[in-house]
């Protein structure tokens, strides 16, 4: 590492020593930008990675809802506008008790090189709650957006800050959310993407993160001579990434044999029914051991790391950060995995990811491999500015589109800065250069 990077990760080390997986994001970042510094010296003057690991701004606020016996309930909101150098700040809004700063803040750092790895004019922000979502009812569920909603609409807007979904928040509450802030401020505007196709969503922006995974794992493959047809999968989790990386790479002509959530995993040799899966999950939000009630031969698994000691060809880790361990990842290459791609944020942990490379197991780092979700909420926003609708092909084939151009910049960054095939350095300095040099154009803000 640089000896600029490196004070300005003690430096951090030390001012947030209680923030573990911002901390953790920020050294995989900074571990990688040495052949970036070392070309820019002008960068440390200018206090370039100072500003960069330091949100633009942070909100923390107090959500209280009634819950259906009539009794206040609390939780804590949040939502880091991390960096705007080359857009409106743009990311998800997470809801899962685990919720805290540490994680907003590690998802807003990834957000910023994601977002410009897109090549979309987005900068990169997070948000959420540590509110949990499962075993709400509806009402409830509502309430808290409602709330919610009644703080954050001050501080967003198309222009300045567009929030997503993420884990716990679909269709339902985006909704909510986005009823509340035009209920708020009268403005019928692209504030929310994830929106409902009846009121400004765009088609394939819920197929987004798992399709547009499958087709940079299909790029990464392509360009060290192999494909996907023929390949064993396991994909961890059951939510949106998940169930629609399953669908693309089976059209692409592999099996996907197991798949997960926080309790346990279904191995099913014969392939997953992904039909009962969304019956369970996006029907009736059920639980994933119910699969083996509809699905005779299949099994199922309490505790859900157990999942990365199935062999396969291809992991799909779709569920949360640090999911593989470095025990895991030496599972999977003793059973031969040869891809990894990342479809949630940061699933593996850096043992884990130095593992993978030092085995050469073909590894998509999440902010290239799962920026297709990002990537079609941007073409959301552009749809909402034209007041046009494009089709699915149309959407689906940009994203195609988006996602290959990643796949060939990452590969390209990797091979001039860095090494062939490292495609962890390769994404981050190809998202770096382009946000340092708007940062640098900027002035000192
Ligand atoms: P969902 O809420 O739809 O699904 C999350 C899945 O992961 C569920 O199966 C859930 O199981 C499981 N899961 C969540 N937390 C944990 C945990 N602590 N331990 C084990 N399993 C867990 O979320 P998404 O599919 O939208 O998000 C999944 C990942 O993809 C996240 O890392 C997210 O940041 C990332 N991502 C999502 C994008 C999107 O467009 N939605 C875009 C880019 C990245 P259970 O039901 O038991 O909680």
């Amino acid at each position: 590492m640089s000896v600029y990077a490196q004070k300005v990760l003690d430096s951090l080390k030390t001012r947030y020593a209680d923030q573990p997986e911002f901390v953790q994001a920020a050294t995989e970042i900074l571990n990688t930008l040495q052949p970036v510094i070392e070309k820019h010296p002008e960068y440390e003057k200018a206090g370039l990675l100072e500003r960069y690991v330091e949100p633009e701004r942070i909100i923390i606020f107090r959500v209280p809802w009634i819950d259906d016996e009539g009794k206040v309930q609390v939780n804590r909101g949040y939502r880091v506008q991390f960096n705007s150098a080359i857009g409106p700040y743009k990311g998800g809004l997470r809801l899962h008790p685990s919720v805290n700063l540490s994680i907003i803040k590690f998802l807003g750092l990834e957000q910023i090189l994601k977002n410009s790895l897109t090549g979309l004019p987005i900068g990169g922000g997070k948000g959420g709650s540590d509110f949990d979502p499962k075993g709400k009812s509806d009402n409830e569920v509502m309430r808290f957006c409602q709330s919610f909603m009644t703080e954050l609409y001050r501080h967003i807007g198309k222009d300045v800050d567009v929030p997503a979904g993420d884990i716990g928040v679909g269709a339902r509450e985006i909704g909510y959310l986005y009823g509340q802030y035009k209920r708020i401020t009268g403005l019928y505007e692209g504030v929310l993407t994830g929106k409902g196709l009846t009121y400004g969503g765009s088609l394939a922006r819920t197929q987004a993160t798992g399709y547009g995974l499958c087709y940079f794992t299909e790029a990464m493959l392509k360009a060290n001579g192999q494909q996907i047809a023929g390949k064993t999968v396991v994909i961890s989790g059951s939510g949106n990434v998940a169930i629609y990386a399953n669908e693309k790479i089976t059209q692409m002509g592999a099996k996907v044999v197991a798949m997960s959530d926080s309790n346990g995993y279904v191995y099913d040799p014969n392939g997953i029914q992904l039909n009962v899966v969304k019956e369970i999950k996006e029907g009736r939000r059920g639980r994933i051991r119910e699969y083996v009630d509809a699905v005779p031969g299949a099994t199922y698994t309490e505790g859900c790391s157990g999942i990365w000691t199935i062999p396969c060809d291809i992991a799909l880790p779709c569920a949360t950060q640090n999911e593989i361990n470095g025990e895991s990842a030496e599972q999977l290459i003793k059973n031969g995995v040869m891809a990894v791609a990342e479809g949630a944020n940061m699933p593996s942990t850096l043992e884990a990811t130095a593992a993978f490379q030092k085995a050469g197991v073909l590894f998509g780092p999440a902010k290239a491999a799962n920026a297709g979700g990002v990537a079609v909420s941007a073409l959301e926003m552009s749809q909402n500015s034209l007041r046009l609708s494009w089709t699915f092909d149309e959407v689906d084939n940009r994203l195609k589109d988006i996602m290959n151009g990643i796949f060939s910049k990452v590969n390209a960054a990797a091979k001039e800065y860095a090494t062939e095939g490292d495609y962890v350095a390769g994404a981050n300095i190809a998202g770096f250069l382009k946000v340092a040099e708007a940062m640098m154009a900027q002035g000192a803000v």
